[in-house]
């Protein structure tokens, strides 16, 4: 097994503990193709880029090269509303390569709909089982709407944090070329809802670290043990060689 691609990577620009060219080394190290810096979206409370640092972010990757493996200019945004909108600074908006979006628990939502789902609804739900089932229905609701209405290359962690039908999510992802990520820091936190995406459809996944300390780039082997432990088919994880061709 080669991993080809690591497209979730942070660093100190949020709370991470490399520089940029830290893990654009550590992933020529590693032989990577590429590897993308994708940072938290604004609204990530406490470690998410502030929304005027998104320009000088976007210069420092530009500016940082390598002969051998590509720099990706990423972002993990946010799900903020139940439309399905995201965090995405319209300032750098355009120069990405590649956006990846996700539902984190601690984000800052717009409207009314969005506070009362993240902070009324999900306290509710502790307590009471239809509270619970309606929270499950908005949070699918608004990663559906998230794909439907942006060009989303990847949704992150799917089911971690915040529990969504999966497996509508999946047929949704697959109809518009959207990818599921396996996220190699929470896979136990994951498994039921890639398992579920897995059967669902034939929607594609992606292997991602997540890393947040430059060594832990490309570490795929956990990630690839589970793909064949819930007998995926290696030939939907895209960023992954499996088998080197013999010469
Ligand atoms: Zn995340
Ligand atoms: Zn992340």
């Amino acid at each position: 097994m080669r991993p080809l691609a690591d497209y979730h990577t942070h660093t100190r620009w949020s709370h991470a503990s490399g520089s940029i060219s830290d893990n654009l080394r550590a992933a020529e190290q590693m032989g990577l193709q590429a590897v993308g810096i994708a940072e938290h979206g604004p609204n990530l409370l406490f470690v998410g880029v502030p929304r005027r640092r998104w320009p000088a972010l976007r210069q420092t990757v530009a500016g940082t090269r390598s002969s051998s493996t590509r720099l990706l200019f990423n972002m993990e945004a946010n799900v903020i509303s139940i439309a399905g909108d995201i965090d995405l600074p319209p300032a750098v908006k355009e120069d990405l390569d590649m956006l990846l979006v996700g539902l984190h628990p601690r984000v800052v939502p717009v409207g009314l709909e969005g506070w009362w789902t993240y902070y009324g609804l999900r306290w509710l739900g502790l307590l009471s089982r239809p509270c619970r089932h309606r929270l499950y229905d908005a949070f699918t609701q608004a990663l559906v709407s998230c794909v439907q209405k942006h060009r989303v290359d990847i949704v992150v962690h799917p089911g971690y944090g915040l529990p969504i039908d999966s497996g509508e999510l999946a047929g949704v992802c697959a109809k518009r070329g959207t990818r599921l990520e396996i996220n190699c820091r929470h896979l136990e936190a994951i498994a039921r809802d890639i398992s579920r995406a897995a059967k669902a459809s034939d929607v594609e996944f992606v292997i991602s670290s997540d890393a947040h300390h430059p060594r832990e780039i490309g570490g795929f082997e956990a990630g690839c043990r589970f793909v064949d432990s819930l007998g995926i088919d290696r030939e939907r994880i895209i960023n992954v060689a499996w088998q080197e061709k013999a010469r």
